[in-house]
């Protein structure tokens, strides 16, 4: 089960609205790329509406040194705060960041800090307390963010499905099996009421499964866009052709698409772990013996005929 975001628990609950949309996957992200708000042609309003560190803030471990998050920063004024994994921020640079990346889909908030002298991004991930507090949010922004990472999880992991009887979402906490037990209609009818997570009907045949029903027309999208998609190329990878147009992210089962734009890896919305679009393995697994620019040493990989199943925990 998934934990971790306010008002998201297990079983049932309504949202208020109902979302469905298409997940893309992206390519690699540049190193963090923020806006600059504190020029010092800005207006006094501007600086105003600036929020800041209280220097008197007793929790907060202040520094004296450039913004991790603004490779341009060389504003020596504007207190900054150190995040748990020791990358230096200051509430604005920090809330720009965490708002990019929601408006990405993304709502795991990943440090993008270079280490020291590297193009090797930091990775740390922040809890949104941590970010909540040393973004100073206001509680628009709170708002804003907690509704995102609600509606994000939920469309995202497709684990809430809403029951096609009663409409209640409900959860699927075995992600091998498609069988799924409403447990409203199961007390409303009184007897056990199941519905199949892939084609939405009232569940036909033996289960437990993870492939289909004995439903007429049950079938695996993915599975069948995985077959039969088209290939292409990546025009900014040196010798990649022919590649699957869709894959499955190896490591949660993610449909992804590539933008076609940047290196030839993607960071999977899903599960955030990063992969080769070409080979299919790790990032850091395909780069011990390629470049985020060129063919891979294992080629390209084959067009996938499963999808792997998440292993969370
Ligand atoms: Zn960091
Ligand atoms: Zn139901
Ligand atoms: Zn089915
Ligand atoms: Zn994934
Ligand atoms: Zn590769």
């Amino acid at each position: 089960m998934y934990k971790g975001l306010a008002g998201l628990t297990a079983g049932h609950f309504i949202p208020r609205t109902r979302y469905r949309h298409r997940i893309q996957g992206r390519a690699h992200l540049p190193p963090a790329v923020i806006s600059s708000s504190h020029s010092n042609t800005m207006t006094t309003q501007q600086q105003e509406g600036e929020k800041r560190y209280d220097p008197g803030d007793t929790t907060l471990k202040f520094v004296n040194r450039q913004d991790d998050l603004d490779p341009l920063d060389d504003d020596t004024e504007t207190l900054k705060a150190e995040m748990s994994c020791g990358h230096a921020v200051t509430p604005e640079s920090l809330t720009g960041w965490c708002r990019s990346l929601l408006d990405q889909s993304q709502f795991k908030f990943l440090c993008p800090a270079l280490e020291d002298g590297t193009f090797v991004k930091c990775g740390a991930e922040w809890s949104y307390q941590e970010v909540r507090r040393l973004a100073v949010l206001t509680t628009e922004e709170m708002e804003h963010f907690e509704k995102t990472m609600a509606a994000l999880a939920a469309a995202t992991y497709c684990e809430y499905k809403s029951c096609p009887v009663c409409e209640t979402f409900v959860e699927r906490e075995d992600l091998t099996n498609l069988s799924v037990l409403c447990t409203v209609c199961t007390a409303d009818k009184g007897q056990r009421y199941e519905f199949c997570w892939q084609c939405l009907k009232q569940w036909k045949g033996p289960g437990p499964r993870s492939d289909r029903c004995d439903n007429d027309g049950c079938i695996n999208q993915d599975l069948e866009l995985l077959k039969n998609c088209e290939t292409t190329s990546l025009p900014q990878v040196a010798g990649v052709t022919n590649c699957p147009s869709i894959r499955a992210c190896p490591t949660c089962g993610q449909r992804v698409e590539h933008d076609k734009t940047g290196c030839k890896n993607i960071l999977c919305p899903r599960c955030n772990k990063e992969f080769c679009f070409v080979c299919l393995k790790l990032t850091e697994d395909c780069l011990e013996t390629s470049s985020y620019f060129t063919a891979c040493s294992a080629g390209v990989a084959p067009r996938q005929t499963s999808i792997p199943t998440w292993k969370r925990n």
